[in-house]
């Protein structure tokens, strides 16, 4: 059993870890770099140590330091929320390695998922759909052309190592596949020290929908439904929600099974998520697998009524998953909204500095995942993601309602926010009618 935890991470999804474990009776080891010194995850948990100073790359990404802490406090367990070192195939074998458990999957199930051109492959060889493209090893220029062509324009460039949205381009004609192709993999060696990169055939008007997943460590593997993450910029997500108003039932049992499929192909432990994209006419691919908890999961716990982080950490200490696929319900509908420092009217550009006021709407269904309070200061060195909003209700129409009164509610004052980008997307009307996909917000609500 596990009595005392180390959470390898910042903001609120450390909030939300320590939370957790109060509520499970463990202790908590909160890390920080000095730049997050007066933060709430510092002041919430049992201990708080140092690891390092504002690049995170010295603090928290510092595996050393982490294990140090981990070892002098006498936690037993690490939690690594998502980011950082969530995917870190060494990392989670560094943890093995020193008999500490760490909150995720086998170390080569991350390492297998993590490239995400291996990961095709080996969803292709175990019958899950992926999206037509190639994932072998490209020799040379001629032969990536030769390849591109193959799969047919538009093709999507993507970093086997990429994440977060970084590090994929869209090639709409053949004369600009080579520069492309060449800047691509000098942008993935200089992001993520991998210059191999993968080709795909660019779907048209997708529909991002991914699959939650547990599994135990006794080889049961249940899925929680989808979430539909459509609304993105930059191919990040802004907007979550659940169910996708987009799937018939068949489709949603079809790629339920396919989610299933490919965390049992992988012998997958733990919480993950199976990332797909539909097409217009409801064919679905597998994209990657996510081997982590995810940003968006509240509005899975919201539709479910499942603490996710309370399974992670049981399935971790050995307990079998407590429920059957027959037992998980999903009851009415949720939507995450991502409240980020950054300037709409600025191309979206971050705004770290001092929060003046904050007022943090609540009510029956409204919850709200953040670390800032009045006077925080948000600082430059970290993801601009600053709260996350999620709300629940009957059905759609009633969370959109909820949604909106609680953005309305919500004040951060001192530092821009997309709190009224958010706003404006809640009233299109497209988004009230569910009709839209990966290339909305970008077509529709941002002049560039
Ligand atoms: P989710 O799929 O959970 O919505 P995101 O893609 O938004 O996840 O990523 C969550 C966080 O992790 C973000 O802060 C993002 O920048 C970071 N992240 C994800 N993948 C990587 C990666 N490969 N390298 C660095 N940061 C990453
Ligand atoms: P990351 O690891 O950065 O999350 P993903 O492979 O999950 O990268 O892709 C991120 C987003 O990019 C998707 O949600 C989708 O909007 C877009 N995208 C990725 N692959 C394709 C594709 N083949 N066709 C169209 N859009 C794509
Ligand atoms: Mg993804």
């Amino acid at each position: 059993m596990i009595s005392k935890l180390l959470v390898a991470n910042r903001g609120e999804i450390a909030l939300r870890i320590i939370r957790a474990c109060r509520e499970l009776g463990i202790e908590t080891v909160a890390v920080y770099s000095e730049a997050d010194r007066d933060s709430l995850h510092v002041e919430l948990a049992d201990e708080a140590v140092c690891i390092g100073p504002n690049n995170s790359a010295k603090s928290y990404l510092n595996i050393e330091n982490i294990i140090s802490a981990t070892v002098n406090s006498g936690a037993q367990a690490i939690h690594p929320g998502f980011g950082f070192l969530s995917e870190n195939p060494k990392f989670a074998q560094v943890c093995k390695e020193c008999g500490i458990i760490f909150i995720g999957p086998e170390p080569e199930c991350i390492s297998l998922m993590g490239n995400k051109a291996n990961a095709r492959k080996k969803m292709k060889e175990a019958g899950v759909p992926v999206i037509p493209g190639y994932d072998g090893l490209i020799r040379d220029d001629f032969e990536a052309l030769k390849i591109a062509k193959k799969i047919g324009f538009p093709v999507i460039i993507k970093a086997a190592a990429g994440g977060g949205g970084r590090g994929i381009r869209v090639v709409k004609e053949e004369k600009d596949f080579l520069d492309n192709y060449n800047n691509a993999r000098a942008e993935a060696k200089a992001c993520f020290n991998d210059e191999n990169i993968y080709l795909e055939k660019y779907i048209n008007k997708p529909r991002h929908i991914e699959f939650q997943i547990l599994g135990d460590n006794y080889g049961n593997v249940i899925h929680l439904g989808e979430r539909d993450c459509s609304l993105q910029r930059k191919n990040q997500k802004i907007l979550e929600e659940a169910p996708s108003t987009f799937i018939n039932e068949k489709t949603r049992e079809k790629m339920g099974e396919a989610a299933i499929k490919a965390a049992v192909t992988v012998n997958y432990k733990n919480a993950g998520t199976i990332e797909f994209l539909v097409d217009e006419k409801n064919n679905f691919y597998f994209m990657e697998m996510n081997t982590r908890i995810q940003v968006e999961h509240p509005v899975t716990e919201a539709v479910t009524g499942i603490d996710l982080i309370k399974e992670q950490i049981k399935i971790a200490q050995g307990n079998p998953l407590s429920f059957t696929q027959e037992e998980v319900e999903i009851k009415g509908h949720a939507i995450e909204c991502r409240i980020n420092a950054e300037d709409p009217a600025q191309g979206f550009k971050p705004c770290p500095g001092k929060i003046t006021s904050v007022h943090i709407p609540g009510g029956y269904g409204v919850r709200m995942d953040t670390a800032i309070y009045s006077g925080y200061k948000v600082p430059p060195y970290y993801d601009s993601m600053i709260a996350k909003l999620i709300v629940h209700g009957r059905n759609r129409e009633e969370a959109v309602s909820k949604m909106k009164s609680a953005l309305f509610e919500l004040i951060i004052e001192g530092i821009e926010t997309n709190i009224d980008f958010q706003l404006k997307l809640l009233n299109s009307k497209d988004f009230i009618y569910g009709n839209y996909d990966t290339s909305f917000i970008e077509k529709k609500m941002v002049n560039n």
